[in-house]
């Protein structure tokens, strides 16, 4: 992302990447950090040749001052203007008129959203906010909540192993200072396939990190990726995610069906078996062989385009809903949709 004139008053910098189910609810996008400290994953193609660096304090707020500043802009035209402080397209037409410069702004039309959908929601850039010293992260969410009182719901991605690592005390400190969420890329259970995607967590820091975020009082939400084994793998896969998965018993669990992408370390050293993809049948049976053998009381979401299946009548076999399935009450329902999903394409 394009870094901006810093003596400019509306300078605030925007990251690249929020789950799904940030973008749907118009979150305003918070840049703490740049990039990933870890940038190892071998399916991963996010932050590939980009250097990690936490963002001091003081450049976070300044960016949250210079949102602030323009949210301030946009009701003092809407109040004038008679509409009530509501935001209408006029509004910001009349805003953009007084400050040109603004139509070049990447990050603009992203507040205008958080702002119009009434600003209920924001999320922490990029891939691991919660390696911010804890006094830092508290300092820059009471910063935010104080700009933006309308804020209901803070949340962020956290790696495992930075949870892991986090003393009890700073997750308790964080968590009541704002940040309500955090989206923890697990992918997998399996001891031999986390090794071999380089995802820099074992299983056990997996149930640290996970475990350690449910106890200081954090909704968890835990992406898995169903297929990253192939065929192979797929069995170990399917019952030690679900075997870790029941041991964190996080709020939400959510599928993301892994596809070789170009860019990423799997496909560039991908052999020619690797990239031979399982068939949508022989993925659902993974699938189903995860969700069997889980015993949650978890939300299992597939909200993400990647859960593309279909049944006989041609819909989607899943909801795509941000809130999912709740476990174990849907669970019975969920298989037997599976099932007919199974025959459908066998
Ligand atoms: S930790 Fe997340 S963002 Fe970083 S490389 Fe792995 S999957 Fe990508």
């Amino acid at each position: 992302m394009k870094k901006q004139n810093k003596t400019d008053p509306y300078h605030f910098e925007t990251g690249e990447y929020r789950p799904p189910s940030e973008g749907g609810s118009s979150s305003l996008l918070v840049r703490l950090t740049r990039n990933c400290p870890w940038n190892h994953c071998t399916f991963c193609a996010m932050y590939k040749g980009e250097k990690f660096e936490l963002r001091p304090p003081s450049e976070i707020i300044s960016d949250i001052d210079a949102m602030g500043r323009i949210a301030s802009g946009l009701k003092e035209i809407a109040l004038r203007s008679g509409r009530n402080g509501t935001l209408t397209s006029a509004v910001v037409s009349e805003f953009f008129r007084k400050t040109p410069d603004l139509n070049f702004h990447p990050g603009v039309g992203m507040l205008i959203s958080f702002l119009a959908a009434g600003g209920k929601t924001a999320f922490l850039q990029d891939a691991d906010s919660l390696i911010m010293k804890a006094e830092d992260l508290t300092k820059v969410l009471i910063h935010l909540k104080t700009i933006f009182p309308s804020i209901e719901r803070i949340t962020s991605y956290g790696r495992s192993r930075t949870l892991a690592r986090k003393p009890p005390t700073d997750l308790v400190r964080i968590h009541e200072t704002g940040l309500d969420r955090i989206h923890i890329g697990l992918e997998t259970g399996d001891p031999d396939l986390l090794k071999l995607i380089k995802k820099g967590s074992t299983p056990e820091d997996h149930v640290k990190g996970g475990k350690k975020a449910m106890e200081a009082g954090f909704q968890v939400s835990e992406y898995w990726m169903p297929g990253l084994g192939g065929k192979a793998r797929s069995k170990d896969h399917a019952l030690n995610t679900a075997r870790v998965l029941n041991l964190i018993n996080p709020h939400y669990i959510r599928s993301r069906p892994f596809t070789p992408r170009p860019g990423t370390i799997f496909y560039e050293n991908a052999g020619p078996n690797d990239l031979d993809p399982m068939t949508p049948g022989e993925q659902l049976q993974e699938i189903h062989q995860t969700l069997e053998a889980l015993e949650v009381t978890s939300r299992i979401c597939f909200d993400h385009a990647g859960n593309y299946w279909t049944g006989p009548d041609g819909r989607l076999l899943l909801s795509q809903s941000y809130e999912g399935y709740p476990f174990p009450g849907q669970k019975a329902q969920v298989l037997a949709l599976i099932e007919t999903g199974i025959r459908y394409y066998s």
